[in-house]
Protein backbone atom coordinates (compact mmCIF):
# COMPACT_ATOMS: atom_id res chain seq x y z
CA UNK A 1 0.00 0.00 0.00
CA UNK A 2 2.57 2.63 1.16
CA UNK A 3 4.63 1.43 -1.64
CA UNK A 4 2.55 3.02 -4.26
CA UNK A 5 2.42 6.19 -3.00
CA UNK A 6 4.75 9.14 -3.79
CA UNK A 7 7.89 9.75 -2.04
CA UNK A 8 7.69 12.50 0.53
CA UNK A 9 10.52 15.06 0.92
CA UNK A 10 10.78 15.87 4.16
CA UNK A 11 10.43 19.57 3.82
CA UNK A 12 7.72 19.67 0.83
CA UNK A 13 9.99 21.53 -1.01
CA UNK A 14 9.52 24.87 0.89
CA UNK A 15 13.60 24.56 1.92
CA UNK A 16 14.89 25.15 -1.49
CA UNK A 17 12.29 27.20 -2.10
CA UNK A 18 12.67 29.38 1.18
CA UNK A 19 10.11 30.13 3.66
CA UNK A 20 9.21 32.88 6.25
CA UNK A 21 8.27 30.94 9.63
CA UNK A 22 6.77 33.09 12.75
CA UNK A 23 6.14 31.37 16.02
CA UNK A 24 3.90 33.46 18.45
CA UNK A 25 4.28 34.56 21.55
CA UNK A 26 1.84 32.34 23.25
CA UNK A 27 1.49 30.32 26.33
CA UNK A 28 -0.17 27.20 26.32
CA UNK A 29 -1.31 25.29 29.41
CA UNK A 30 -2.31 21.84 28.33
CA UNK A 31 -3.49 19.39 31.00
CA UNK A 32 -7.13 17.14 32.51
CA UNK A 33 -7.54 19.66 35.35
CA UNK A 34 -6.10 23.01 33.67
CA UNK A 35 -8.89 25.07 34.48
CA UNK A 36 -7.60 25.16 38.68
CA UNK A 37 -4.49 26.51 37.01
CA UNK A 38 -6.44 29.32 35.82
CA UNK A 39 -5.96 32.16 38.70
CA UNK A 40 -2.59 31.48 38.61
CA UNK A 41 -2.07 32.20 35.18
CA UNK A 42 -4.21 35.18 35.43
CA UNK A 43 -1.88 36.41 38.17
CA UNK A 44 1.32 35.38 36.29
CA UNK A 45 -0.28 37.83 33.33
CA UNK A 46 -1.26 40.95 35.79
CA UNK A 47 -4.78 39.81 34.83
CA UNK A 48 -6.88 41.01 38.19
CA UNK A 49 -10.07 42.23 36.89
CA UNK A 50 -11.50 40.38 34.27
CA UNK A 51 -14.50 39.98 31.51
CA UNK A 52 -15.70 36.39 31.59
CA UNK A 53 -17.41 35.65 27.79
CA UNK A 54 -19.02 32.69 27.61
CA UNK A 55 -22.48 31.51 26.41
CA UNK A 56 -25.53 32.21 28.29
CA UNK A 57 -28.63 31.00 26.58
CA UNK A 58 -28.25 28.48 27.09
CA UNK A 59 -25.32 29.02 29.34
CA UNK A 60 -22.45 27.35 28.81
CA UNK A 61 -22.31 23.49 31.12
CA UNK A 62 -18.94 24.69 32.90
CA UNK A 63 -19.63 28.43 33.37
CA UNK A 64 -20.70 27.84 37.75
CA UNK A 65 -17.32 25.93 37.67
CA UNK A 66 -15.23 28.25 36.35
CA UNK A 67 -16.81 31.81 37.98
CA UNK A 68 -16.24 29.39 41.31
CA UNK A 69 -12.28 28.76 40.22
CA UNK A 70 -11.79 32.99 39.24
CA UNK A 71 -13.96 34.07 42.14
CA UNK A 72 -13.72 37.79 42.70
CA UNK A 73 -11.34 38.16 39.69
CA UNK A 74 -14.48 38.16 37.52
CA UNK A 75 -15.73 41.63 37.28
CA UNK A 76 -18.40 40.75 34.95
CA UNK A 77 -19.55 37.91 32.52
CA UNK A 78 -20.88 38.53 29.29
CA UNK A 79 -23.09 35.95 27.42
CA UNK A 80 -24.18 37.81 24.01
CA UNK A 81 -22.94 34.90 21.73
CA UNK A 82 -23.73 33.90 18.20
CA UNK A 83 -21.24 32.07 15.29
CA UNK A 84 -19.62 34.86 13.29
CA UNK A 85 -19.16 37.35 15.78
CA UNK A 86 -22.52 40.20 14.72
CA UNK A 87 -20.66 43.26 14.78
CA UNK A 88 -23.34 44.71 17.62
CA UNK A 89 -22.87 42.10 19.94
CA UNK A 90 -19.20 42.79 19.96
CA UNK A 91 -20.19 46.28 20.33
CA UNK A 92 -22.37 45.69 23.31
CA UNK A 93 -18.84 43.79 24.47
CA UNK A 94 -16.63 46.42 23.73
CA UNK A 95 -19.36 48.73 25.83
CA UNK A 96 -19.43 46.29 28.84
CA UNK A 97 -15.29 46.80 28.77
CA UNK A 98 -15.16 49.97 28.93
CA UNK A 99 -18.07 50.22 31.48
CA UNK A 100 -16.21 47.78 33.81
CA UNK A 101 -12.49 49.29 33.32
CA UNK A 102 -11.53 45.00 33.05
CA UNK A 103 -7.76 44.53 32.42
CA UNK A 104 -8.50 41.30 30.30
CA UNK A 105 -10.80 38.91 29.22
CA UNK A 106 -11.44 35.32 29.55
CA UNK A 107 -13.27 33.32 26.99
CA UNK A 108 -15.27 29.85 27.83
CA UNK A 109 -16.33 28.25 25.37
CA UNK A 110 -15.67 27.88 21.19
CA UNK A 111 -14.80 29.68 17.83
CA UNK A 112 -17.64 31.69 18.39
CA UNK A 113 -16.95 32.60 21.63
CA UNK A 114 -13.37 33.27 21.27
CA UNK A 115 -14.16 35.20 17.98
CA UNK A 116 -15.64 37.50 20.48
CA UNK A 117 -13.20 37.85 23.06
CA UNK A 118 -10.26 37.04 21.14
CA UNK A 119 -8.06 37.98 24.25
CA UNK A 120 -7.38 35.89 26.81
CA UNK A 121 -8.99 31.93 25.89
CA UNK A 122 -10.55 29.51 27.43
CA UNK A 123 -11.45 27.25 24.92
CA UNK A 124 -13.70 24.29 24.31
CA UNK A 125 -14.45 23.04 20.96
CA UNK A 126 -11.77 22.22 18.28
CA UNK A 127 -12.17 25.44 16.07
CA UNK A 128 -8.59 26.45 17.02
CA UNK A 129 -9.71 30.24 16.73
CA UNK A 130 -7.31 30.24 20.19
CA UNK A 131 -4.44 30.15 18.20
CA UNK A 132 -4.62 31.99 15.65
CA UNK A 133 -4.44 36.06 15.03
CA UNK A 134 -7.81 36.09 12.64
CA UNK A 135 -10.96 37.94 13.61
CA UNK A 136 -14.48 37.92 11.73
CA UNK A 137 -17.15 40.15 12.21
CA UNK A 138 -20.47 40.08 10.86
CA UNK A 139 -22.73 42.93 9.30
CA UNK A 140 -25.48 43.22 7.36
CA UNK A 141 -25.37 39.49 6.39
CA UNK A 142 -21.78 40.24 5.36
CA UNK A 143 -18.72 38.50 6.84
CA UNK A 144 -15.67 40.15 6.99
CA UNK A 145 -12.46 38.15 8.64
CA UNK A 146 -8.98 39.70 8.91
CA UNK A 147 -5.54 39.07 11.01
CA UNK A 148 -3.87 41.23 13.58
CA UNK A 149 -1.51 39.94 16.04
CA UNK A 150 -3.39 42.12 18.23
CA UNK A 151 -6.66 39.97 18.67
CA UNK A 152 -4.58 36.90 19.44
CA UNK A 153 -5.31 35.38 22.80
CA UNK A 154 -1.67 35.24 24.67
CA UNK A 155 -2.63 32.76 27.47
CA UNK A 156 -4.62 29.19 26.05
CA UNK A 157 -5.75 26.78 28.73
CA UNK A 158 -6.87 23.32 27.00
CA UNK A 159 -8.44 21.22 29.81
CA UNK A 160 -9.73 17.90 28.01
CA UNK A 161 -12.23 17.86 30.82
CA UNK A 162 -13.81 20.80 30.16
CA UNK A 163 -14.79 19.26 26.69
CA UNK A 164 -16.32 16.18 28.27
CA UNK A 165 -19.62 17.83 27.95
CA UNK A 166 -19.02 18.93 24.09
CA UNK A 167 -21.83 16.24 22.44
CA UNK A 168 -20.19 13.91 19.99
CA UNK A 169 -22.30 15.22 16.71
CA UNK A 170 -20.55 19.10 17.83
CA UNK A 171 -17.38 17.22 18.93
CA UNK A 172 -17.27 15.28 14.98
CA UNK A 173 -18.17 18.32 13.17
CA UNK A 174 -15.84 20.74 14.85
CA UNK A 175 -12.96 18.17 14.86
CA UNK A 176 -13.22 18.08 10.89
CA UNK A 177 -13.17 21.81 11.16
CA UNK A 178 -9.65 21.43 12.43
CA UNK A 179 -8.66 18.53 10.39
CA UNK A 180 -9.73 20.90 7.31
CA UNK A 181 -6.84 23.66 9.12
CA UNK A 182 -4.37 20.99 9.10
CA UNK A 183 -4.98 19.52 5.55
CA UNK A 184 -4.63 23.01 3.95
CA UNK A 185 -2.17 24.13 5.42
CA UNK A 186 0.30 20.98 3.73
CA UNK A 187 -0.79 22.64 0.40
CA UNK A 188 -0.59 26.31 1.47
CA UNK A 189 1.23 28.58 -0.99
CA UNK A 190 3.17 29.71 2.08
CA UNK A 191 3.60 26.17 3.68
CA UNK A 192 6.82 26.08 5.31
CA UNK A 193 8.42 22.13 6.63
CA UNK A 194 7.59 23.63 10.44
CA UNK A 195 3.91 24.05 9.98
CA UNK A 196 3.86 20.89 7.78
CA UNK A 197 4.93 18.76 10.48
CA UNK A 198 2.73 20.43 12.79
CA UNK A 199 -0.37 19.61 10.02
CA UNK A 200 0.73 16.15 9.85
CA UNK A 201 0.45 15.82 13.40
CA UNK A 202 -2.48 17.17 14.12
CA UNK A 203 -4.26 15.19 11.45
CA UNK A 204 -2.87 11.74 12.87
CA UNK A 205 -3.81 13.10 16.99
CA UNK A 206 -7.54 13.76 15.12
CA UNK A 207 -8.18 11.14 13.23
CA UNK A 208 -7.08 8.96 16.54
CA UNK A 209 -8.79 10.65 18.80
CA UNK A 210 -12.40 11.67 17.24
CA UNK A 211 -13.93 8.03 16.34
CA UNK A 212 -12.87 7.51 20.43
CA UNK A 213 -14.67 10.59 21.26
CA UNK A 214 -17.85 10.11 19.24
CA UNK A 215 -17.77 5.90 20.41
CA UNK A 216 -17.21 7.29 24.81
CA UNK A 217 -17.37 10.85 25.17
CA UNK A 218 -15.92 10.33 28.81
CA UNK A 219 -13.07 9.26 27.38
CA UNK A 220 -10.67 11.40 28.77
CA UNK A 221 -7.98 9.93 26.46
CA UNK A 222 -9.41 10.61 23.55
CA UNK A 223 -10.75 13.76 24.53
CA UNK A 224 -7.35 14.70 25.56
CA UNK A 225 -5.90 13.43 21.79
CA UNK A 226 -8.63 15.27 20.04
CA UNK A 227 -7.80 18.51 21.62
CA UNK A 228 -4.02 17.70 21.26
CA UNK A 229 -4.46 17.67 17.26
CA UNK A 230 -7.32 21.04 17.43
CA UNK A 231 -4.52 22.99 19.15
CA UNK A 232 -1.90 22.16 16.46
CA UNK A 233 -4.49 22.38 14.30
CA UNK A 234 -5.20 26.26 15.25
CA UNK A 235 -1.33 26.60 14.67
CA UNK A 236 -1.50 25.54 11.43
CA UNK A 237 -4.44 27.86 10.65
CA UNK A 238 -2.75 30.84 11.95
CA UNK A 239 0.62 30.39 10.52
CA UNK A 240 0.24 29.82 6.91
CA UNK A 241 -3.06 30.72 4.43
CA UNK A 242 -6.02 28.60 3.60
CA UNK A 243 -7.30 27.75 0.36
CA UNK A 244 -10.16 26.15 -1.80
CA UNK A 245 -11.54 24.64 0.73
CA UNK A 246 -11.97 27.61 3.58
CA UNK A 247 -12.91 29.19 1.05
CA UNK A 248 -15.86 27.00 -0.28
CA UNK A 249 -16.90 27.17 3.63
CA UNK A 250 -16.08 31.28 3.90
CA UNK A 251 -19.14 31.15 1.12
CA UNK A 252 -21.25 28.98 1.71
CA UNK A 253 -21.72 30.21 5.47
CA UNK A 254 -21.88 33.87 4.86
CA UNK A 255 -24.45 33.55 1.64
CA UNK A 256 -26.45 30.47 2.88
CA UNK A 257 -25.97 31.05 6.06
CA UNK A 258 -25.24 27.56 6.52
CA UNK A 259 -23.41 26.19 10.14
CA UNK A 260 -19.48 26.63 10.24
CA UNK A 261 -18.68 23.53 10.92
CA UNK A 262 -20.77 21.16 9.99
CA UNK A 263 -20.00 22.47 6.24
CA UNK A 264 -16.60 22.16 6.60
CA UNK A 265 -17.29 18.30 7.56
CA UNK A 266 -19.72 18.17 3.88
CA UNK A 267 -16.90 20.08 2.08
CA UNK A 268 -13.56 18.71 3.16
CA UNK A 269 -13.43 14.96 1.37
CA UNK A 270 -14.69 17.06 -1.94
CA UNK A 271 -12.35 19.98 -1.74
CA UNK A 272 -9.14 17.46 -1.22
CA UNK A 273 -10.37 15.36 -3.88
CA UNK A 274 -10.05 18.91 -6.37
CA UNK A 275 -6.86 19.33 -5.16
CA UNK A 276 -5.17 16.33 -5.08
CA UNK A 277 -3.61 15.46 -8.40
CA UNK A 278 -1.95 19.24 -8.28
CA UNK A 279 -1.15 18.52 -4.75
CA UNK A 280 0.45 15.06 -4.59
CA UNK A 281 2.88 15.63 -1.40
CA UNK A 282 0.30 17.15 0.29
CA UNK A 283 -1.93 13.99 -0.38
CA UNK A 284 0.82 11.80 0.86
CA UNK A 285 1.34 13.37 4.35
CA UNK A 286 -2.99 13.34 4.55
CA UNK A 287 -2.93 9.56 3.74
CA UNK A 288 0.02 8.45 6.09
CA UNK A 289 -1.18 10.17 9.35
CA UNK A 290 -4.81 8.86 8.32
CA UNK A 291 -3.32 5.41 8.13
CA UNK A 292 -5.02 5.27 4.42
CA UNK A 293 -3.83 4.52 0.75
CA UNK A 294 -5.93 7.61 -0.80
CA UNK A 295 -6.37 11.15 1.20
CA UNK A 296 -10.03 12.15 -0.05
CA UNK A 297 -11.67 8.93 0.32
CA UNK A 298 -9.82 8.64 3.51
CA UNK A 299 -11.30 11.33 5.04
CA UNK A 300 -14.81 11.28 3.86
CA UNK A 301 -14.28 7.66 5.50
CA UNK A 302 -13.79 9.26 8.60
CA UNK A 303 -16.40 11.63 8.14
CA UNK A 304 -18.60 8.65 7.78
CA UNK A 305 -17.40 6.47 10.46
CA UNK A 306 -18.04 10.02 12.89
CA UNK A 307 -21.36 10.29 11.95
CA UNK A 308 -21.36 13.99 10.92
CA UNK A 309 -23.98 15.65 8.15
CA UNK A 310 -22.47 14.28 4.80
CA UNK A 311 -24.37 16.35 2.29
CA UNK A 312 -24.99 20.13 1.65
CA UNK A 313 -28.69 19.04 1.02
CA UNK A 314 -29.00 17.96 4.47
CA UNK A 315 -27.36 21.30 6.16
CA UNK A 316 -30.37 23.38 4.21
CA UNK A 317 -28.67 24.51 1.00
CA UNK A 318 -31.16 25.21 -1.71
CA UNK A 319 -30.50 22.85 -4.69
CA UNK A 320 -30.81 25.92 -6.99
CA UNK A 321 -28.20 27.78 -5.28
CA UNK A 322 -25.04 25.46 -7.02
CA UNK A 323 -24.77 27.82 -9.39
CA UNK A 324 -24.85 31.02 -7.57
CA UNK A 325 -22.33 29.46 -4.77
CA UNK A 326 -19.86 28.31 -7.92
CA UNK A 327 -19.84 31.75 -8.92
CA UNK A 328 -19.47 33.27 -5.94
CA UNK A 329 -16.29 30.75 -5.31
CA UNK A 330 -14.51 31.15 -8.12
CA UNK A 331 -14.96 35.18 -8.32
CA UNK A 332 -12.10 36.87 -6.21
CA UNK A 333 -8.85 34.59 -7.26
CA UNK A 334 -6.49 32.96 -4.56
CA UNK A 335 -3.83 30.50 -4.12
CA UNK A 336 -4.99 26.99 -4.62
CA UNK A 337 -2.87 24.22 -5.87
CA UNK A 338 -5.39 23.46 -8.87
CA UNK A 339 -6.68 26.81 -10.59
CA UNK A 340 -10.00 27.51 -9.22
CA UNK A 341 -11.69 26.54 -12.65
CA UNK A 342 -15.93 27.98 -12.15
CA UNK A 343 -17.20 24.58 -13.86
CA UNK A 344 -15.11 21.90 -12.23
CA UNK A 345 -16.18 24.00 -8.55
CA UNK A 346 -19.83 23.87 -10.11
CA UNK A 347 -19.12 19.97 -10.03
CA UNK A 348 -17.47 19.91 -6.49
CA UNK A 349 -20.49 21.24 -5.24
CA UNK A 350 -22.69 19.34 -6.96
CA UNK A 351 -21.01 16.26 -5.38
CA UNK A 352 -21.38 17.84 -2.32
CA UNK A 353 -24.67 18.62 -2.23
CA UNK A 354 -25.84 15.01 -3.08
CA UNK A 355 -23.13 13.08 -1.87
CA UNK A 356 -21.81 9.83 -3.07
CA UNK A 357 -18.20 8.92 -4.23
CA UNK A 358 -15.42 11.96 -3.92
CA UNK A 359 -13.43 11.88 -7.14
CA UNK A 360 -10.98 14.59 -8.69
P1 LIG B 1 -19.32 27.33 18.54
O1 LIG B 1 -18.31 28.11 19.31
O2 LIG B 1 -20.53 28.08 18.07
O3 LIG B 1 -19.73 26.08 19.43
C1 LIG B 1 -20.54 25.05 18.88
C2 LIG B 1 -21.52 24.54 19.94
O4 LIG B 1 -20.80 23.90 20.97
C3 LIG B 1 -22.35 25.65 20.61
O5 LIG B 1 -23.68 25.23 20.64
C4 LIG B 1 -21.77 25.72 22.02
O6 LIG B 1 -22.76 26.07 22.95
C5 LIG B 1 -21.29 24.31 22.23
N1 LIG B 1 -20.23 24.15 23.22
C6 LIG B 1 -19.01 24.76 23.22
N2 LIG B 1 -18.27 24.31 24.25
C7 LIG B 1 -19.02 23.40 24.90
C8 LIG B 1 -18.81 22.57 26.03
N3 LIG B 1 -17.66 22.57 26.71
N4 LIG B 1 -19.80 21.73 26.41
C9 LIG B 1 -20.97 21.70 25.74
N5 LIG B 1 -21.24 22.45 24.66
C10 LIG B 1 -20.28 23.30 24.26
O7 LIG B 1 -18.72 26.63 17.23
P2 LIG B 1 -17.23 26.50 16.65
O8 LIG B 1 -17.35 25.61 15.50
O9 LIG B 1 -16.27 26.20 17.74
O10 LIG B 1 -16.89 27.98 16.17
C11 LIG B 1 -17.45 28.52 14.99
C12 LIG B 1 -17.10 29.98 14.84
O11 LIG B 1 -15.70 30.16 15.06
C13 LIG B 1 -17.38 30.50 13.45
O12 LIG B 1 -17.89 31.81 13.53
C14 LIG B 1 -16.02 30.49 12.78
O13 LIG B 1 -15.92 31.39 11.71
C15 LIG B 1 -15.13 30.83 13.93
N6 LIG B 1 -13.73 30.37 13.77
C16 LIG B 1 -12.75 31.32 13.76
C17 LIG B 1 -11.43 30.95 13.66
C18 LIG B 1 -10.36 32.00 13.68
O14 LIG B 1 -9.18 31.66 13.67
N7 LIG B 1 -10.73 33.25 13.75
C19 LIG B 1 -11.08 29.59 13.57
C20 LIG B 1 -12.10 28.64 13.56
C21 LIG B 1 -13.44 29.05 13.69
Amino acid sequence: MHGSRPSIRADGGALARGFVHETAPVRVVFAAGALARLPDELDRAGLRRVLLVAEAQPAHPQLPEVLAVLGPRVAGTFGEVREHVPVAFAERARAVVAELGVDGLVALGGGSTTGLAKAVALTTTYAGSEMTPIYGLTEHGVKTTGRDVRVRPSIVVYDPLLTLSLPPDVSAASGINALAHSVEALYAVDANPVVSLIAEESIRALAEGLPRVVAAPDDVDARATSLYGAWLAGIALGSVSMALHHKLCHTLGGAFDLPHARTHAVVLPHAAAYNAQAAPEAMARIARALGVAQAPQGLADLAHRLGVTETLRELGFPADGLDRAADLAAAAPYPNPRPIERDAIRALLARAFDGGLVSA
